[in-house]
């Protein structure tokens, strides 16, 4: 249990009025005091009390280290319990700061390209776990203008994701509206038809990273139990549902999925959707040497990026390739694997 979750209980023990804890999560919340004893607006005796069995702050989750390269910092956090996870700051000229958080230690679903699989799933974080994350960047300051779940872990594998979707737009909280949120997964379909129906607004971002089936159950196991065919097609209920964009991330790999013909046969899936194709958007990442996911894969030349980027832009495929922040920290996409030195 989280630190603030502590205090909810440990209030109600303590028979305190149930304004106190309102109290407090306006203190730390609006007026970002991480502090007990700074709570001006407790009596003394009480933060003196929760400081005492709780600790000087309200954070739970101990920065370990981080790293710092141009646009990204890297976050190793560690938990109660000493697991470790990474968050990641992206910060862009015009002030904006978007948050890149993680959802498990570890993870379950061995995709072959991410250094995250090579860990195997430890545990889930819990929803007050996954939010603390972003509290320790708001206490120190920053604002969070969008968090994406693309850190380590599946969202979705994860039973505690929808109470930290409730949490971080709840107005006593964080107050994120839906569309600064975005999910990133690999295709959980429950996960999926579950935040289309509950949370309509909140972005979706599926990890596609293959033309086909086949190659796809060659880099992403997951592709047997949740087919790309079924995927998209709850996808293309979700843009009809929503008419929201839905983002399909492809992590150009040298030799392996980044040829001319499979742009055109990606293309040619999209196209196979004409009514939703103007709500797709492909982000084209390319890949990140990871230490965990070994030697087995290089990064694509420049100028085949760019031939794929251009294959699909001639089809009528919204596209971009993305600019790889961080890669020389490992904050980069697929490289989160909480290592300590
Ligand atoms: S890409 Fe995502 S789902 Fe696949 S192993 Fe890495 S963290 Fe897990």
């Amino acid at each position: 249990m989280t630190k603030l979750e502590q205090c909810k209980e440990l209030l109600g023990c303590w028979e305190q009025p149930d304004y106190r804890y309102r109290q407090i999560l306006q203190a730390v919340f609006q007026q970002r005091v991480s502090r007990f004893r700074e709570m001006t607006v407790l009596p003394m005796e009480l933060r003196d009390r929760l400081s005492k069995a709780l600790g000087e702050t309200v954070l739970t989750l101990r920065p370990v280290r981080e790293s710092l390269s141009g646009q990204a910092d890297k976050l190793l956090f560690a938990l109660e319990d000493n697991e470790k996870v990474e968050a990641v700051r992206l910060h862009y000229r015009k002030g904006w700061e978007s948050f890149c958080i993680s959802s498990q230690c570890g993870c379950a679903f061995g995709c072959k390209f991410c250094a995250t699989g090579g860990l195997g799933k430890k545990r889930d974080l819990s929803a007050w776990e996954i939010l603390e994350q972003l509290l320790y960047f708001h206490l120190q300051g920053h604002t969070l203008h969008s968090v994406s779940f693309m850190g380590m872990g599946e969202p979705f594998a994860n039973p505690h994701l929808f109470e930290a979707v409730s949490l971080l737009t709840d107005p006593a909280l964080f107050g994120l509206s839906q569309r600064r949120i975005t999910v990133s997964t690999v295709g959980v379909l429950p996960g999926i038809r579950r935040l289309s129906l509950e949370y309509p607004q909140v972005n979706l971002a599926y990890s596609l990273h293959a033309p086909t089936p086949e190659l796809r159950k060659r880099l992403m196991p997951v592709e047997r139990r949740w087919p790309m065919e079924q995927v998209l097609d709850a996808l293309n209920a979700h843009i009809r549902r929503t008419n929201r964009r839905v983002f399909l991330a492809y992590i150009l790999i040298k030799n392996v999925n980044d040829s001319p013909a499979h742009a055109r046969r990606l293309g040619q899936l999209l196209r196979q959707s004409p009514r939703e194709l103007p709500l797709y958007h492909v982000d084209l990442i390319p890949y990140n040497a990871a230490e965990r996911a070994g030697a087995l894969f290089t990064p694509p030349e420049p100028r085949r990026v760019r031939d794929f980027y251009q294959a699909l832009r001639q089809m009528g495929i919204s596209c971009s390739a993305r600019t790889q922040f961080g890669s020389d920290i490992s904050a980069a996409c697929g490289q989160l694997c909480a290592k300590e030195d």
